[in-house]
């Protein structure tokens, strides 16, 4: 069971978690992730000391450690545990003190990062204790890894885990972070942003658990972005292709690449929420359940590269030679079209960008559109369904569409607008695919 920031961000949140998680008697691994508000004011804190700006800084950590401190005045009512939770907010923010005092690099940014996760579990442990329900705190440091390219080592993290909970065999119930790791140097690091999810995926896949329950805000997947339009409504089945889609292409509520994990063991992900434990939320296992389109997703500052080149005509091994610059610069492409003169492609970043054009040039006439935005249309089956495409096409005649991506896949057509396209697009997709406001 993992619990977002909203989720525990207040204490009656965390009463509700608590309660939440003694509903039945099952073993269970609650993922908790920070307090929210909290990583985005640790990543405030970790930009100013980049800059040096130690005043600046000091100022963002006393702010957060006030709020801390009236988060766990209301949370805990016994002077012991009340003692408890003051010294884990003392011993945290000394740390994070400590930091500004000394040269700051990467690694350490990673450090102050953590410290979100670790608080709010420390926190939560202390409140369960007062309450009396048994549980064991486990560090996932001591078991969650990535290796030298970032990627979570799902073997090594079974093995690690396994171990840990056999050491632990009399404990039904344990509480652990999400998002934080260490790298294949040892040091800690982080899964990126959002990254709880991915936590609570591979743990699920590692222990090869019944179901993997992601609480958050929100009744489940939408089909479409709840921050943009109107009115949307919760899916109650996808299949984990469709749900990695719709994650990868902007879906906010999962992390971009949390199905695998859960996908490699079979386990059923549930998307539920914390503020209406009832609501049925959305199911994502190996069937789709209907056909048809489900959900719309839009990732925005996308990058488009058009490679225009005569030499492309006839030419065998060409596209081989594009593709080998972005793997040099380990950057992926999310769509591409081609024809018999032009390539375009999309990325995400522009890490690279610069080093990735010079060494494109000799192919050919390079093109660079900024502020791009990805729209997928995710579903089943409807990469092979004309009455999609025709739809689609009829409803978006007022945006200048610039590449489409179809075929690549049964459950998704990807269009690319302009950024200053993107609600506009969404709003008349809502209304052409799903009659909706
Ligand atoms: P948590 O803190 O629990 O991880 P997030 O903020 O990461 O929660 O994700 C939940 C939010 O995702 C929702 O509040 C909603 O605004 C946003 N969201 C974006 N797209 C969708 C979608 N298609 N369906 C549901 N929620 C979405
Ligand atoms: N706390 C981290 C973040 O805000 C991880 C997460 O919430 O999933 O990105
Ligand atoms: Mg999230």
């Amino acid at each position: 069971m993992k619990f977002g920031g909203t989720s525990v961000g207040k204490p009656e949140r965390m009463y509700q978690v608590a309660d939440l998680i003694t509903r039945d008697n099952e073993s269970k691994i609650v993922v908790l992730s920070a307090l929210s508000g909290t990583t985005n004011a640790l990543v405030g804190i970790g930009d100013a000391l980049a800059k040096n700006n130690k005043e600046d800084a000091k100022t963002q950590i006393d702010k957060l450690e006030a709020h801390y401190h009236t988060f766990i005045a209301e949370l805990v009512k016994t002077p012991a545990a009340l003692a408890k939770a003051k010294a884990i907010v003392g011993e945290h923010f000394e740390f994070l003190n400590i930091i500004t005092k000394i040269s700051f690099n990467e690694a350490l940014n990673k450090d102050i990062l953590a410290q979100g996760e670790l608080l709010s579990t420390k926190l939560f442990s202390t409140y369960l204790e007062e309450k009396g329900i048994d549980h064991y705190l486990l560090p996932a440091l001591d078991f969650m890894s990535i290796d030298a390219n970032d990627e979570p080592q799902l073997s090594a993290i079974k093995t690690k885990l396994s171990q840990l909970l056999k050491n632990h065999s009399d404990k039904k119930m344990f509480i652990t972070q999400g998002y934080i790791c260490r790298n294949s140097k040892g040091e800690v690091d982080n899964l990126k942003r959002g990254g709880s999810d991915y936590t609570a995926s591979l743990i699920a896949a590692a222990i090869k658990a019944t179901v993997c329950e992601i609480w958050t805000d929100i009744d489940g997947m939408h089909n479409n972005d709840p921050r943009i339009v109107k009115k949307t409504v919760a899916i109650e089945q996808l299949s984990f292709d469709e749900a990695a889609e719709l994650a990868y292409f902007g879906a906010k509520i999962l992390h971009p690449t949390c199905i695998w994990p859960a996908q490699h063991e079979n386990v059923p992900v549930k998307l539920l929420n914390t503020m209406q434990p009832d609501a049925a939320g959305t199911v994502i296992r190996d069937e789709a359940g209907s056909e048809g389109v489900k959900a719309i997703a839009a990732k925005d500052g996308i990058i488009a590269i058009k490679i225009k080149s005569s030499r492309m005509l006839l030419a065998y091994g060409f596209l081989r030679k594009i593709f080998e610059v972005f793997e040099k610069y380990r950057t992926p492409i999310d769509m591409i079209t081609t024809s018999e003169v032009a390539v375009s492609v999309t990325i995400d970043t522009d890490a690279n960008l610069a080093a990735i054009v010079k060494e494109l040039e000799p192919f050919g006439t390079i093109e660079v559109d900024k502020n791009q935005t990805i729209v997928s249309i995710v579903g089943n089956k409807i990469g092979s369904s004309a009455d999609v495409l025709s739809k689609l096409f009829d409803t978006l005649k007022p945006v200048p569409v610039s590449m489409v991506s179809y075929g690549g896949s049964p459950h998704n057509i990807s269009l690319l607008v302009a950024d200053q396209y993107k609600i506009q697009t969404l709003q008349l997709l809502n209304s052409g695919l799903f009659g909706l406001e």
